[in-house]
Formats: C-alpha cells, sequence, structure tokens
C-alpha cells in the first residue's frame, strides 16, 4: 500500500429520492428496494471533514497533483469528498480525469463578445466523460468481486454509445470474473462508438429503436437476473463524474464565484455530479459560493427545459418521445436521474446557487460545434450544444456581464465526424432540420486526377502537383 493512500474512511448509504429512506452500501443497489426510486449516496460522516478546515482540503488536493500512486491519479484526487469506503487495491484507473481547460481562442472570444472556456472531456481515455463514472462504478465492483470472492460478474448497460464504450474498455482491462454485455439502439450510435465496444471485446447487442427503449430493457434485466447495471442508475457512476466540477474548481483556484458550468443533459447523470459536488464543496467551504449551473437540451429531446420552464407552482415532469438529434448521446426522453436533479436543484438553490435550463436548436448546435473547432478546439456536438447554451442563455439575460462561462465538450470530436461530414455535405435528413451555413463548410478538392497524374511526362508530377497546390492556396512566388 502506498504511503499516500488516505486514512479517511467514512460510513455511505444509498439515500432513496422518492421516499427518503436509506439503505447499506455492502449490496449494488440500482433502485430502493421499498418504492423503486432512484438513490445517490451519501457519506454519514462528511461533516467531520468540516474540523479540518476548508484550506486543509485545498491544500491537500492541490498536492495531490503530484502523486504517482496510481490510485489517486484520476477521478479519485478528490477520494475523501467521494467515496471513502474504497480500499486502493480497489480502484481502478485508466487514464482517467484531470482534462484540460482551455481558453476560448481570442479570435473566437471577440466573435461572441464573451470569456469562456472549454473543459476538453474528450481527452478522457475512452474519449467521453464516461470514464469517469465508470472508475467509480468499476472500483466499487471489484470492491464487491474482492469481499464476497464472486466467480463471475456480468455487467450490462445501455448506452447512446459512450455509456457502452466505456464500460467495455473498464470490464476488458479489469477482466475475470467481470464480462461485459452492452446493449445499443440500432443504428443509434456512431460507427466511431460502435467499434469501441467491438474493440474491447464486450458482447455488443443491438435491437431496434431509441436509448429510452434499451433502458428499460436493462432495467428489466436488473430486475430479473443477476447483472451488475452499469448505467447512470448506479449511483458509483454519478459518484465518479462529481470529479469535472471538482477540477473545475480547482484549476479556478478554489474559486467559482462569477462563473458559469454548462453541459447538455441527456440521462442527467452528469448534472446531477457538478450540482453534487459543488453543493459538497460548498458544504466544507472549500468554495466560498456556488457558480451558476447551466443544463442545455436540445429542442428534439427536452424534457428537464420543459420541466424548468414552466413557473414552479405549475410544474410537472413528463417523458417525451424524442426526435433525431445531432447531440445523439444526449437523445434521451426520459432521463433517469430527472428526480435526482429535482431534489439537488433544491438544494442548490436553498444554498443560494443558481441553476438553469436552455433549449437550444439542432441548427445552433452544429453552427456552435464547427464554429468552435474552426477555432481550435475539440467539440464534440454535445459540445456544441454547451456552446449553443451559452449563447441562447446570453440572448435571454441569464448570464452576468462579466460571468465566466465553462462549457463542458463530453466527448472527443471525432466520435461525432459523420455529423460534420453531413453538414460539409449539406446532407442532413430533413427530419434533423439542419442547413449547413456555407461560410462554415469545408471540403477536400482533388487537384489531379489519376489520370491526369498517369498523363504527365516521366518526373513531371512532383512539379505539376507543386503548381497546383500554389495555384489553388493563391501562394506568392519567392523573389
Ligand atoms: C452520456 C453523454 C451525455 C449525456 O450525459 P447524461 O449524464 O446522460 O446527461 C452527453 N454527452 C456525451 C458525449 C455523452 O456521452
Ligand atoms: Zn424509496
Amino acid at each position: 500500500m502506498s504511503h499516500d493512500f488516505p486514512v479517511r474512511r467514512a460510513r455511505m448509504e444509498y439515500v432513496c429520492m422518492n421516499c427518503g429512506r436509506r439503505h447499506p452500501v455492502d449490496a449494488l443497489l440500482y433502485t430502493c428496494p421499498d418504492c423503486g426510486g432512484v438513490l445517490l449516496l451519501e457519506d454519514l460522516d462528511f461533516d467531520e471533514m468540516k474540523e479540518k478546515g476548508a484550506q486543509y482540503w485545498r491544500d491537500l488536493f492541490d498536492a495531490r497533483r503530484a502523486t504517482r500512486t496510481s490510485a489517486l491519479r484520476g477521478v479519485f484526487r478528490f477520494y475523501e469528498l467521494m467515496a471513502p469506503v474504497l480500499e486502493e487495491e480497489d480502484i481502478v484507473y485508466l487514464g482517467e480525469g484531470d482534462t484540460p481547460i482551455i481558453e476560448a481562442s481570442a479570435e473566437l472570444e471577440k466573435k461572441v463578445g464573451r470569456r469562456f472556456a472549454y473543459k476538453n472531456d474528450g481527452m478522457n481515455p475512452s474519449a467521453s466523460f464516461k470514464d469517469r463514472g465508470m472508475a467509480g462504478a468499476y472500483s466499487y465492483l471489484k470492491s464487491l468481486v474482492r469481499r464476497n470472492g464472486w466467480k463471475e460478474v456480468l455487467t450490462i448497460c445501455a448506452s447512446t454509445g459512450d455509456t457502452s464504450a466505456a464500460a467495455a474498455m473498464y470490464g476488458a482491462y479489469v477482466g475475470a470474473p467481470i464480462r461485459t454485455v452492452v446493449l445499443l439502439p440500432h443504428g443509434k450510435v456512431t460507427p466511431a462508438q460502435l467499434s469501441q465496444p467491438l474493440g474491447s471485446g464486450a458482447q455488443v447487442l443491438e435491437v431496434p429503436g431509441v436509448f429510452d427503449d434499451c433502458m428499460k430493457v436493462v432495467e428489466y434485466l436488473a430486475e430479473h437476473y443477476r447483472v451488475a447495471l452499469l448505467n447512470s442508475k448506479n449511483s458509483w457512476r454519478v459518484l465518479g463524474q462529481e470529479s469535472y466540477a471538482y477540477e473545475a474548481a480547482q484549476w479556478y483556484g478554489w474559486d467559482m464565484a462569477g462563473k458559469a458550468l454548462f453541459m447538455p443533459i441527456g440521462n442527467a447523470g452528469n448534472i446531477t455530479s457538478m450540482i453534487s459536488a459543488c453543493l459538497k464543496m460548498h458544504r466544507l467551504g472549500i468554495i466560498e459560493e456556488l457558480p451558476h449551473i447551466v443544463g442545455v437540451q436540445s429542442e428534439h429531446a427536452d424534457p428537464v427545459w420543459r420541466y424548468y420552464s414552466t413557473p414552479k407552482e405549475r410544474r410537472e415532469y413528463h417523458p417525451v418521445t424524442v426526435q433525431p438529434s445531432v447531440a445523439q448521446a444526449a437523445m434521451i426522453g426520459n432521463p433517469v436521474s430527472f428526480p435526482r436533479v429535482r431534489n439537488l436543484v433544491d438544494r442548490f438553490e436553498a444554498a443560494g446557487g443558481r441553476f438553469d435550463v436552455v433549449q437550444v436548436t439542432e441548427q445552433a448546435i452544429m453552427d456552435s460545434m464547427i464554429l468552435a473547432n474552426r477555432h481550435g478546439h475539440i467539440a464534440c456536438t454535445q459540445g456544441g450544444e454547451s456552446f449553443a447554451g451559452m449563447l441562447k442563455a446570453d440572448e435571454l439575460g441569464l448570464l452576468g456581464r462579466e460571468e465566466f462561462c465553462i462549457l463542458d465538450s463530453t466527448a472527443h470530436a471525432l466520435k461525432f465526424a459523420g455529423f460534420q461530414n453531413m453538414y460539409f455535405e449539406d446532407s442532413f435528413p430533413a427530419e434533423y432540420g439542419v442547413k449547413a451555413r456555407p461560410e462554415l463548410v469545408n471540403h477536400p478538392k482533388l487537384l489531379l486526377t489519376a489520370e491526369e497524374r498517369a498523363a504527365l511526362p516521366e518526373g513531371e508530377f512532383t512539379r505539376a502537383a507543386a503548381l497546383a497546390v500554389a495555384e489553388a492556396a493563391g501562394l506568392d512566388a519567392r523573389a
């Protein structure tokens, strides 16, 4: 065991978001055994951390940035805030977390008229933020396997693409007794996303329909069979994803005043994690002010926006039927974590935090993603959604003049290259409602056909091609 592995251990419990009952964490629960509600994990001894004072924790997490203890290099840099029940040998680290925050390019900032930055969660090992949660879920699962001596564990998840990529990668790394099955909506994940669980050797099963259909199937399986569910119903995943907010606060010197965190909402696990993490830091005084948190949804999958855009006294939650969305990883009509969001937002607002949800068009998502990437960023379509959300919030007057925005690009742009392609070809099927803006389109240009090359005299290709490049790129000859 490493000398710097934390000594703090705590008692943890699942708390039901529906009936409020509590359950021990010695079993893997997805829903409340009493009422079926979704759960969150709670550290019963959390307030003991106050005794040491906020500065102690800030200093500890800052010092830990240099650790050579693998278990503490990733999301568990913030071990004491997350899962102080895990042992070092249980923790799986594959390079997740510690993703860069990149200030918007000067040109882009000028165009937009506001200061902001991207946090590139596509820089995680399977190229999305889901790795943060999987490190949490797999570490807990490993601890269960160790303590119970299980000989076989079958994990399963429904996915819009990235959960299955992450689940399969961590499962493959941990190996026996873990076996991974992923369930995908046929044709509704990108080719890059599909290649990931296949490459990791998971069993990839598909059904016709959308994510919400797959979610119901795995929920049925979790109820009737012995499987470990790795969707964000699994509250250990939500816990791992809290690390994003801890890292963001740490990067800005634990000062969240005047800052807004923007992120897409799909199944609402990620936004649950953000709110929960901010509340914890605030409760300990690690941050003195809560940030502004803004969730973003496409008009084609917007149940959370619909709820929060209704005046408080008339709010009612209704799932929606999704329409095709370029923010495909967030194309979810009945977010599993909605009860968690509702519960945490109340606490967040009571603690003085500001929470908004904005709705954006498919067109705005695509235009924003391409604009960001033309300025050196690596936004996926959901990262475009965060950007579009900032523009929308600005337009609606929800942002202060000097408010600094941190946009979550939840995955790597490369996973969603197909949507960029459709934009550049202006070939979006009508149901997306996206038209290419000519000034954002880019195409490769073939300068010489193979026949033209074959027809050139011997030894003339280099010069002919160079002339064609010079002409196409408008190069000036050397004097
Ligand atoms: C899963 C996912 C989302 C949606 O996150 P939720 O936690 O389901 O709200 C957004 N973007 C990407 C790239 C994702 O993989
Ligand atoms: Zn309950």
